[in-house]
């Protein structure tokens, strides 16, 4: 199947449609969590008022992130074209939905992703994980195979193979996982020069 022929796509957000600014250190140093461990896996494993706290102290640094959010290179111009062409698009992310809302209305799409299309933190688990997919594929009534996920790290890659979507690598240079992406763009520009 070309590129062109895929109707059904998912995005990650942050480092995919946004710039990415996300300072995963200084979070870590914050909030108290070992480098070595991922933050939203140290979070779940904490006391129950711990976590609370530590879940509003992150929801509100990355409000303020979400606010100011820079659109990637291409990036409006790939999902405007996409929208165009009645393409159905959603959008996995490890951010919340309502965080994920407001940097869609900063870089000027969120008209283009239907809320329900949206999976954040809270509707889905944590890529690698497939579950996200599978539930768009799901409500979208159309086999996974018929998707592509568009992602700018590993997880999104893995999460796609797990699902058994097709999968894009966007925002490197390079390739590094050429086993895990079907297609790869040095920037969303490049990616919709892919589709003509
Ligand atoms: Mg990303």
């Amino acid at each position: 199947m070309s590129l062109a022929g895929i109707r059904h796509w998912v995005f990650d957000m942050d480092g995919t449609l946004t710039v990415a600014v996300h300072d995963f250190a200084a979070i870590r140093v914050a909030l108290n969590i070992p480098p070595e461990d991922d933050i939203l896996t140290h979070l779940a494993a904490l006391p129950a008022a711990e976590a609370q706290a530590k879940h509003a102290w992150l929801l509100e640094h990355e409000r303020d992130l979400a606010i100011a959010s820079q659109p990637a290179e291409g990036a409006v111009e790939l999902v405007r074209e996409l929208a165009g062409r009645g393409v159905q698009l959603g959008i996995l992310t490890r951010n919340a939905r309502e965080l994920a809302h407001v940097t869609l209305e900063a870089i000027g799409l969120a008209d283009c992703f239907p809320v329900d299309s949206i999976l954040g933190r809270d509707e889905a688990p944590p890529k690698p994980h497939p579950g996200g997919l599978l539930k768009l594929a799901e409500a979208w009534a159309v086999d996974p195979a018929q998707m592509v996920m568009v992602g700018d790290y590993r997880f999104d890659l893995d999460c796609g193979r797990a699902a058994g979507t097709r999968t894009v690598l966007v925002n490197l240079p390079d390739n590094p996982w050429p086993e895990l992406a079907d297609w790869h763009a040095a920037d969303c520009r490049a990616l919709r020069d892919l589709l003509s």
